[in-house]
């Protein structure tokens, strides 16, 4: 049984039926799938982290993005754009240099931009105050809904279930082992769940008696009319230290920033107040959005580790696996991320990419490895 019905849950159900698995059920308590952080993300994919094992779970993910179409049956939408991040600081600099080396040296093309080259590439922006850039071009954007709903048909095509309304609202542990989920529509003995419950993984965490540590932190974003000045080839454009962002949505923007002040919560709200905020910044960067109005506005969830790298694999209790905690860059690791889960569940092992060092044990084993590259 799979628990949650976004990115990750949508892949782990596709790719437990593609190897023989009939007998799965992915359980969902909205009306539709990928309403969670997976509907509300903004559809980034990238190569551009810092440490070796996003990077390596990005060029295992990305190209799954790639040929989506061909193997699923459903177009993504994948726009190779770029991605262009900005250093406004020394700090940020040096490591988008460190950062720079260790994506060439496991083959991905980023590359290392100066001031000048950055204000060159974004003549509409001001950024007189930045110091480097990196760009990779493979980066981009892909659509989130057509991710979740293209692996959900293409499962149930396999013959798995999939159920909407199907909210979890227990789980029966009995000397170590799952016995039973209780849903609101009744029980299902079982005896193996894969929480992919996402900003929620520990909640449902918690209904097992295992403490998952999953900070669900708001993040918001709007969009804009029209923008026709904006060029096709426009990147997503990240002022790093602001956590400052922006790209092509439509024929207008997305705009999104985070709150540094952010407590944790499962509030979906919109924070008016700091919306201003992220108008007023996102203004001084690109002066012609005075211009431009507002054409919608949401928030989501981020689903925060203590060391922003997911959790895979298992826990004290036998059967209850996890694939959470992608920490605000997870809908591009969604496809790998659902296919290492379909592997630990039916061989014991990852095989695609070996993510044995993300397991839930290192929080309390001091095994913590940071991911810089957080926006
Ligand atoms: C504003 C924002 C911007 C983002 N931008 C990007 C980006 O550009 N690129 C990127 O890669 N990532 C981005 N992310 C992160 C990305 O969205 C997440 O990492 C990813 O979508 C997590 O997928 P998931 O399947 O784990 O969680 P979710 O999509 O949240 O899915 C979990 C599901 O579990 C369901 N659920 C919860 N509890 C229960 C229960 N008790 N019973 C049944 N079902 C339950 C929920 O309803 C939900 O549908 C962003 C996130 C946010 C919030």
């Amino acid at each position: 049984m799979i628990i949650g019905g976004g990115v990750m849950g949508a892949s782990a159900l596709y790719h437990l039926a593609s190897r023989g698995t009939r007998s799965v059920v992915l359980l969902e308590r909205e009306e539709t799938y990928g309403t969670g952080a997976t509907g509300r993300c903004a559809g980034g994919v990238r190569y551009q982290f810092s440490t070796e094992i996003n990077v390596k779970l990005s060029q295992a993910s990305l190209p799954m993005i790639e040929s989506f179409r061909d193997e699923i049956g459903q177009d993504v939408n994948y726009r190779q754009c770029g991605y262009l991040l900005i250093a406004t600081t020394e700090e940020d600099a040096a490591a988008f240099r460190r950062n720079v080396k260790l994506q060439n040296s496991l083959g991905v093309q980023t590359e290392l931009l100066s001031g000048d080259e950055v204000r060159a590439r974004l003549p509409q922006m001001r950024f007189d105050d930045a110091l480097a850039g990196t760009f990779h071009q493979k980066d981009g954007l892909v659509d989130p809904n057509s991710v979740v709903n293209g692996y959900i048909s293409a499962a149930q095509r396999l013959g798995a279930k999939a159920l909407t309304n199907a909210a979890v609202t227990g789980i029966r542990v009995s000397k170590g082992k799952i016995e039973e989920v209780a849903t609101r529509a009744g029980s299902i003995k079982t005896r193996t769940v894969i929480n992919a419950a996402g900003p929620w993984a520990g909640v449902v965490g918690e209904m097992a008696g295992v403490h998952i540590p999953i900070v669900p932190l708001r993040r918001q974003m709007f969009t804009t009319s029209p923008m026709p000045e904006i060029p096709r080839s426009f990147p997503f454009v990240i002022d790093f230290s602001q956590s400052l962002y922006f790209h092509r949505e439509g024929e207008g923007l997305l705009v999104g920033m985070s709150n540094p002040n952010e407590k944790p919560g499962f509030d979906q709200n919109v924070d008016e107040d700091f919306e201003l905020v992220n108008l007023d910044s996102a203004a001084l960067r690109l002066p012609m959005l005075e211009r431009a109005g507002r054409a919608s506005h949401w928030a989501g969830l981020y689903e925060v580790t203590p060391d922003a790298h997911p959790i895979f694999g298992g826990t004290p209790v036998d059967g209850f696996t996890v694939v959470a905690g992608f920490s605000g860059h997870g809908f591009m690791h969604g496809p790998v991320a659902g296919k290492l889960a379909a592997e630990y569940s039916l061989d014991g092992s990852f095989r695609s990419v070996d993510v044995s060092a993300l397991d839930l044990a290192r929080f309390e084993e001091g095994r913590l490895i940071q991911e810089y590259n957080v926006v």
